[in-house]
């Protein structure tokens, strides 16, 4: 790909322009690798041993790039300086880390995690945009109709929201935008609590907690512990087990707002797992507030992408076909055709007397499906057709994200 070129090359340069056989070479590279890849965007760094080299990855917009290969013999040397900026112990390689860089050496908050494997110590290195630190609801670019919702069901004292997607949709930062917007409408007058595992961003006014399930405080034990609060609103960062599910709707119907995420592909998928972790059908009737399930699209760079023959129509064949690269260079997007990302979403209303009818009947997810879609959810297939036809992002794009279904 094109834009891997030139990424690759400008990294290349910064590395030339350093001199080897200095004191500080190695800080001076990891604080070139830090450096460029925020300027490039990135979200996570990966540095993965292999028997001749350090390859270098950078994940750009949710696509991981291959971006350089330093020397076998600086790869124990590159790490050993990530674990000393990050307060990580040098001298434990045979075991996991996990910590963060030193503000001294990055403004912004950037989380290392060192993994031990057969040629070394991986480490990955998540970059956390300053941006994402700050945004509301309004910032998403949530679809006009979700984003008044979700913000009116923010007002409710008791129920719960949830938020769902796959790994890496952006449902966690949905999250905290939710959070955030709760502070600034009630100033003051609601108590926001969370429970997460990690904590990924601080926001200030909530009191935030980091579960630490070896000591016997894991999301359960917490939610009912926290009930003990008295808070107001409840961040539950993700149910993953039938327990946390249990106690998190317990929580939503005893005047607590809750706001969870939730791995499932769809809205409709989410109520299904809810119902497999034996959640009684009138506990998920009366508590579910809201379903929203999302995903991340790159979207098409606004400087090249028009010219460069990415598909726009709203005929789309069944099988994928490539997208063209850009013919010429783009400084926007570096050649890749893409520039940031687009938040697809679903929502699936539990209020809509239908819905909650086949909410307390367990109906099974294709007939749920069917009925949500028959009382106007626009399904997040029918989204992204939308976003293709408009231009905003590719059939290819669509495909990668969403699955070889996506237009059948
Ligand atoms: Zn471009």
């Amino acid at each position: 790909m094109a834009g891997v070129v030139r990424q690759e090359q400008t990294f290349q340069q910064g590395l030339e322009a350093l001199n080897p056989a200095a004191d500080d070479f190695i800080p001076q590279v990891v604080s070139l690798i830090l450096r460029s890849a925020r300027a490039a965007r990135a979200s996570d760094v990966h540095l993965m041993p292999q028997p001749s080299a350090l390859v270098m990855q950078w994940r750009i917009d949710g696509v991981l790039q291959t971006i350089a290969a330093f020397d076998r013999d600086l790869a124990p040397r590159i790490i050993a300086r990530l674990k000393v900026i990050s307060g990580l112990l040098t001298y434990r390689t045979d075991l996991p880390q996990e910590g963060r860089v030193a503000r001294e050496y990055s403004e912004e908050e950037v989380r290392v995690t060192t993994f031990p494997s057969l040629y070394g110590e991986k480490a990955a290195i998540r970059l956390f945009a300053e941006s994402d630190s700050l945004q509301r609801l309004s910032q998403l670019g949530l679809q006009a109709e979700i984003e008044a919702r979700l913000s009116l069901e923010l007002n409710a004292t008791a129920g719960v929201i949830l938020l769902t997607g796959p790994s890496g949709s952006g449902k966690t930062t949905t999250a905290y935008a939710c959070l955030r917007d709760i502070l600034s409408v009630s100033r003051g007058t609601r108590c926001l609590m969370t429970l997460e595992d990690p904590i990924e961003v601080a926001i200030d006014g909530v009191t935030q907690s980091q579960v630490r399930p070896a000591a016997g405080f894991d999301l359960t034990t917490g939610v009912r512990s926290l009930m003990r609060q008295d808070p107001d609103v409840i961040l539950v960062g993700e149910i993953r087990d039938p327990a946390t599910a249990e106690a998190t709707f317990q929580a939503a119907l005893t005047g607590h707002l809750v706001i969870t995420t939730f791995h499932a592909g769809s809205s409709v998928e989410a109520v299904a797992r809810l119902q497999e972790m034996q959640l009684e059908p009138y506990l998920i009737r009366s508590a579910l507030k809201l379903v929203v399930c999302q995903r991340l699209l790159r979207r098409c760079c606004p400087a090249c992408g028009s010219s460069a023959g990415f598909e726009k129509t709203a005929e789309l064949p069944d099988k994928q076909r490539p997208v063209s690269p850009p013919s010429t260079s783009c400084s926007t997007c570096g050649s890749s055709g893409y520039f940031g990302r687009l938040v697809l979403a679903e929502m699936l209303d539990p209020d809509i007397p239908e819905i909650a009818r086949a909410l307390l009947k367990q109906t099974d997810s294709r007939d749920l499906g069917s009925l949500a879609e028959s009382c106007g959810m626009k399904t997040l297939r029918q989204v992204a057709a939308d976003a293709v036809s408009g231009g905003l992002t590719s059939h290819a794009e669509v495909l990668r994200v969403l699955g070889s279904g996506a237009f059948t």
